[in-house]
């Protein structure tokens, strides 16, 4: 079955990758509920879709909130029907050196990358399994795969996505669940351009140095785009890619190979 007239349920969907996936999986027919905490921005999303015909429903929610996620899920399943399909792009990056990192700084990295996905794949599995078929795709980081200096936390947290991925997938393989990771590089989105500011105040270093700094970074020297991420999320989800299973897909150019 083409991915057309399906359901998919994007977080994160306000801006950034979020946002790149629900254009890509719109544009290939898929209906598609919106959820961040931002409402006008996933408002602005909704109107950008409008010319693509599919149904769109906005449904904010904080993803921290177990609650309010299982409201959202609720309301777009009202709304569009069940979605079988899950992209969780909500997530936030903070960077500090170990010592300076906080139990609040590791809580919050916890609590949005990890028990976001977490309760928004709770809520979202029992009718991929009553139905049979489901694609979840966790949009976790190369930072879920290497450490690096002064993200122990963010690491932290994307490890721990990758975990609860990999587990999934194998719990429901049989099931026509597949759950996979996409692994992005630096990638140019309203995220990175606002670390890469605070960074800037921080060390008093130039914003563009700091730029070429993260596109170094690729063997590509770019960085990534949002629409790559979205392309390899979208074809995660096709049918024809239920072989694909429990993987973390990198995009990076090149600079992690494992
Ligand atoms: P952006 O900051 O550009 O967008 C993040 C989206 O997530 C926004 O829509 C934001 O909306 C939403 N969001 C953040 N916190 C919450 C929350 N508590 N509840 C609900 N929604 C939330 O980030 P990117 O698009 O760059 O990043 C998306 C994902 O990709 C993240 O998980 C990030 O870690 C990962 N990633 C990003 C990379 C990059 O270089 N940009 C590299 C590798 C991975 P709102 O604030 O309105 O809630």
């Amino acid at each position: 079955m083409p991915l057309k007239g399906r359901v998919a349920w994007v977080t994160g969907a306000g801006r950034g990758i979020g946002r790149a996936v629900a254009v890509a999986l719109a544009r290939e027919g898929v209906h598609v509920a919106l959820s961040a905490r931002t409402k006008s921005e996933l408002e602005a999303v909704a109107k950008e879709l409008a010319p693509t015909k599919v149904t769109t429903f906005v449904a904010p929610c904080d993803v921290t909130d177990a609650k309010a996620v299982r409201a959202a899920y609720d309301a777009a399943t009202k709304a569009l029907g069940a979605p079988t399909i899950l992209v969780n792009g909500a997530g936030i990056a903070r960077s500090a050196a170990f010592l300076k990192t906080d139990l609040a700084l590791m809580e919050t990295h916890w609590r949005v990358n990890v028990l976001g996905p977490f309760h928004a794949m709770q809520a979202a599995i029992p009718s991929m399994l009553a139905g049979g078929w489901g694609r979840v795709v966790n949009i976790a980081s190369i930072a879920g795969k290497a450490g690096a200096p002064y993200i122990s936390s963010y690491a932290a947290s994307k490890h721990a996505l990758l975990g609860i991925t990999r587990s999934l997938a194998q719990e429901y393989a049989a099931k026509g669940i597949t759950v996979n990771a996409v692994c992005p590089g630096y990638v140019d989105t309203p995220m990175t351009t606002e670390n890469v500011d605070l960074m800037a105040k921080k060390t008093g270093r130039p914003r563009e140095e700091l730029m070429e700094t993260l596109r170094r970074f690729s063997p590509q020297n770019r960085l990534m785009t949002a629409d790559e991420v979205a392309s390899m999320t979208v074809h995660l989800c096709r049918d024809e890619s239920v072989g694909i299973n429990g993987q973390a897909v990198t995009i990076d150019g090149g600079a992690v190979q494992w």
